[in-house]
């Protein structure tokens, strides 16, 4: 007997071999028995989230917990782990992560991955504690659901092994599997074995093939350029070539003979096409305009913008010339391959001046220590998020502590004041810096005793006296002092919460947050004369949540903001963001979190520098889902990875003709109101939208869609009467608004604007209050049908009670148009959702339903007309209904795109800038599916260019693919005009 054999080695412990069929056990859509692994092993298909309390609760002396699985699937997908002991259950903590939850952090690449959990010990999600392995009584297991037609993922063999990182000997690892180990929050994922693995006969002949059409690339490229030709997007296919030859294969997850196929194929043919377009043109065998014997301007990317030289000039930012300068980079990357392509990263820096440190340095902050030393330091009252003030449970990366700031607190601000100072030489003489950023991702709402000092006494101000404000809360307060605002339990105010009050509240506290804003920004501005500033929290403005958050734009951009900061690739944002700036600014995005499909998109509606989230230098250490996104590391195709490089170039070479865009006549605009932002039901704040923010959102789709400029108007620029370049304004669902905002509306459409009002629109005021607004435009709503809200049970009915209407909570009353007004061409107009029965004195139904009832009325106000529709069109009913309102509004529209049959395309959004000798023209097509289209203007085309491609069309029409953005010069000859005079 050898000694090893000897020594008491203590096995594996089976807990669920999967085989049962219907076993009991398990919570969840798993099938024991039906797991189908290549070998044949015993396992189970698994969807979505399973979990068990049935297995054995001692985990002590065991290292890890293994399983493997299965991904039947040409892509690599995010699973995850949830593991409670005794006392997570009984914890009032548990909501706020006491246990092991780690519901996105299981990277599956395709095939067979060996998971390894290792438990010895773990940390719990808040970081107080290590899991309790002597009482293990929870445990949770996640995989993405199948598409459709699609096998599930299949689990075997979920056992405890004394093995701590290692995978052990039940796995059956081959080499060519995946293997992912978990050590409390990292995941390391790796190839098992790479150098047993034997490449299939047509992967190694395509590995083959790649390398040398890669060298004859280079050759050529090397000709052109001794000849002096740019060769900036013949360059894509080499990097694109090392990618699927080098980076991609060290991945575990485009390991398989499937993904080294795509990943090498997609390379080769980019590769073959970039050689054979040079060798034409290097051979003479095809001219192009940028040839010697021609004096046209030849379209070259410029070279990336000397940054210390560019100076802001209304929504630019402009070089020495005066020429716009576009910035497009790539997050994390200052040097390498891709600055071919690129700007760098470090045009930008957050210098993190609004808390004074990050999750990553708060230790080696003084905030730090005054958070540690002094009372009072800590946010109190509200347990949402953090909003980046500093780090709470669930903030990614650094150490674990839960520091939540409050800034009212003295020594919070002195210690955030010398952090600035501290950190100022970080970035004070940073000649590569084009703006720096306070802050940004913010929230903020803190109930210590001197925020509600502070909040009284600006109730005082608001209303005057104590009675006012009990007539619009509905209190009976003797005196300012006993104000209260309401109370929040986890995400958002009490369910019962008084609605005026929390309306205060939160108009208040974007009032408090921007003046902390404004003080970070003093506090940097000490320290710096001129460097560009902003701060923000994008996403808050579009988030039935805003109103915990503090976010007022309208307010930062302007009291705050240098430059305007919008994060992320939605344009509804971008527009909104440059209507809420007095005097126009430019927008920069830090961290773009979108692919390349949508940045030209972004640029054209006003963006001047885009930092892509993110191409990692290596895997996410906790985050799979970011390195799934990232171009190279992730899921996308090798040739969609090109189009990231390829774009950034074309933003480069078309700088001039992307700003020519932003100045166009924006005669629309729609109402952004604040009030029904922060005016929301309680249980309204977690779900997805509120009906206010889906109506803005479809209206604004639909406006996009129809080739004219459109923007939003604030309650505050109605208020001062900023209406003068409207023709038209539109109303998505703002069901509540204060008096002095109805009344600036009233007097736009009495003075002969248009409106077209969306429901349920006007009938509350900001207090939540029943208002009669629409009865002074002679609309009466006699009996109004709701929607039934998914997934809030028996909130249903407290979701919105109007005791004064009549009510009625079901499905959707869905309706299409059978008669119209003799002025007005039938189409086919529908609504679902909300509707209202209707009685009008004064204007007339534009469109009945079956019944007669009124669906769409027009009412003359004034000089002007209301368009007010009793239901919510549905989508393609809604363009057509703006379509019309747009042209008898009068909005000037010089374009006109439609597919081939004259229609219009719900999705594919268009622009026309005019200038000298050609019109620019652009198209994005959004529509899900490949269109045919048609251009027609106003004015004489002699010649075609597309300019990304540069190639020439014949006719202003054609194809346009799901995602893909044409920018077209449709030029007019001259000499034709000069003939002409003859
Ligand atoms: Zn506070």
């Amino acid at each position: 007997m050898r000694n090893e054999e000897v020594l008491p080695i203590m096995a594996s412990l089976l807990l669920d071999d999967f085989t049962l069929k219907d076993r009991e056990g398990w919570e969840g859509r798993i099938e024991g028995g039906q797991g189908r692994f290549p070998d044949g092993r015993a396992s189970a298909a698994i969807r979505g989230r399973i979990v068990t309390e049935q297995l054995p609760q001692n985990w002590s002396g065991y290292g890890s917990l293994q399983f493997t699985l299965h991904n039947p699937w040409d892509r690599a997908v995010v699973g995850g782990i949830e593991l409670f002991d005794g006392l997570s259950l009984e914890s009032p903590e548990l909501e706020f992560g006491d246990y092991v939850e780690r519901p996105k952090s299981l990277l599956i690449g395709e095939g067979i991955t060996h998971v390894v959990i290792r438990i010895d010990p773990i940390q719990t999600t808040q970081g107080t504690r290590i899991l309790d392995l002597g009482q293990v009584v929870r445990v949770a297991i996640r995989v993405p659901e199948p598409g459709e037609g699609e096998q599930p993922i299949s689990i075997a063999s979920l056992r405890l092994s004394p093995e701590h990182e290692e995978i052990d000997g039940i796995a059956y690892a081959r080499p060519g599997d995946s293997v992912l180990v978990m050590r409390h929050l990292d995941i390391s994922c790796f190839t098992y074995e790479p150098e047993n693995y034997r490449e299939p006969e047509d992967v190694v002949r395509l590995y083959r093939e790649l390398t040398l059409e890669k060298e004859k690339l280079q050759d050529v490229i090397d000709t052109a350029e001794i000849n002096g030709k740019q060769t900036l997007y013949a360059r894509v296919a080499l990097v694109t070539a090392d990618i699927a030859l080098k980076s991609r294969p060290n991945l575990a997850w485009h390991f398989s003979p499937r993904a080294k196929r795509s990943n090498l194929s997609g390379a080769l043919s980019l590769a073959r096409e970039e050689r054979y377009n040079l060798e034409r043109l290097l051979s003479s065998f095809r001219h192009e305009d940028d040839e010697d014997d021609s004096n046209l301007p030849i379209p070259l990317v410029k070279p990336i913008p000397d940054f210390k030289s560019l100076k802001i000039e209304g929504k630019a930012f402009v070089d020495t010339s005066g020429k716009p300068a576009l910035v497009c980079a790539m997050s994390y990357h200052n040097e390498g391959t891709l600055l071919q392509f690129f700007s760098p990263e470090r045009h930008k820096l957050e210098i993190y001046a609004v808390g004074g440190g990050s999750r990553y340095d708060i230790e080696w902050s003084p905030v730090y220590e005054a958070f540690h030393n002094y009372p009072g330091t800590e946010r109190v009252g509200w347990r949402g998020w953090c909003g980046h003030l500093i780090k709470d449970q669930w903030a990614m990366g650094g150490r674990k502590e839960n520091v939540v700031i409050c800034l009212e607190n003295q020594h919070i601000l002195e210690a955030i004041d010398s952090y600035n100072r501290i950190h100022a030489d970080d970035w004070r003489n940073d000649p590569s810096l084009m703006y720096v950023i306070l802050g940004y991702e913010l929230s903020y709402m803190c109930y210590c005793e001197d925020s509600l000092r502070r909040f009284r006494e600006w109730l005082s101000n608001r209303h005057g006296n104590i009675g006012a404000l009990n007539d619009k809360w509905g209190t009976e307060y003797k005196d300012f002092n006993e104000a209260e605002p309401p109370r929040t339990v986890v995400f958002g105010p009490e369910p019962d919460a008084n609605r005026a009050a929390w309306f205060d509240w939160a108009d208040w506290n974007t009032r408090r947050f921007t003046d902390h804003l404004h003080w970070s920004r003093d506090s940097v501005r000490k320290l710096h004369p001129v460097i560009p500033i902003c701060a923000g929290g994008t996403h808050s403005m579009i988030s039935p949540l805003n109103s915990t958050t503090g976010i007022d734009e309208e307010m930062i951009i302007n009291e705050v903001d240098d430059v305007i900061l919008h994060e992320g690739n939605d344009i509804l944002s971008i527009d909104l963001l440059h209507a809420l700036s007095e005097k126009p600014k430019p927008i920069v995005d830090p961290e773009h979190g979108g692919r390349c499909s949508r940045w030209l998109l972004n640029y054209f509606h006003g963006k001047s520098t885009l930092s892509m989230f993110w191409w990692p230098k290596q895997p996410s250490r906790q985050f799979p889902n970011s390195t799934l996104n990232a171009p190279m590391h992730g899921n996308m195709d090798i040739e969609f990875v090109a189009e990231h490089l390829r774009t950034a170039l074309d933003v480069r070479r078309l700088n001039e003709e992307i700003a020519a865009f932003w100045d166009i006549p924006k005669e629309t605009a729609i109402l952004y109101s604040k009030t029904n932002m922060l005016q929301v039901p309680p249980e309204l704040m977690n779900a997805k939208s509120t009906p206010f923010l889906t109506a803005l959102r479809e209206a604004y789709d639909a406006a996009r869609c129809l080739d004219a400029g459109i923007t939003f108007i604030s309650e505050k620029q109605l208020l001062a009467g900023k209406t003068d370049r409207f023709k038209s304004i539109i109303l998505p669902a703002v069901k509540h608004l204060p008096e002095a905002v109805f009344e600036a509306l009233d007097r736009f459409v009495r003075s002969g604007g248009h409106i077209l009002v969306l429901p349920e629109s006007l009938v509350r005021d900001e207090y939540n209050r029943p208002a009669d607004y629409l009865k002074r435009w002679g609309i009466s709503v006699s009996k109004v049908e709701l929607p039934e809200i998914k997934g809030f049970g028996e909130f249903v009915q407290r979701y919105d009670q109007n005791l004064e209407r009549n009510v009625q909570y079901g499905t959707a009353r869905k309706i299409t148009a059978a008669k119209f007004h003799p002025t007005m061409t039938p189409w086919s107009f529908r609504m679902s959702g909300v509707f209202q029965e209707l009685s009008i004195s004064g204007g007339e139904a534009i469109a009945e339903g079956p019944s007669s009832e009124p669906m769409l009325v027009r009412v003359p106000i004034g000089s002007g007309v209301v368009w007010y529709a009793a239901g919510m069109p549905e989508k393609d009913s809604l363009a057509e209904l703006v379509d019309r309102f747009f042209t008898e509004s009068g909005i000037d529209r010089p374009l006109k795109v439609t597919d081939e049959d004259g229609r219009r395309v719900s999705g594919l959004e268009a622009r026309l800038v005019r200038r000298r000798h050609d019109d620019l023209v652009y198209l994005v097509n959004e529509s899900g599916r490949t269109v045919d289209y048609r251009i027609q203007t106003d004015r004489a085309i002699h010649e075609i260019r597309e300019l990304r491609s540069l190639k020439y069309y014949k006719e202003a029409a054609g194809q346009i693919k799901d995602g893909q953005t044409l920018l077209f010069s449709l030029r007019e000859d001259p000499s034709v005009r000069f003939q002409k005079k003859k």
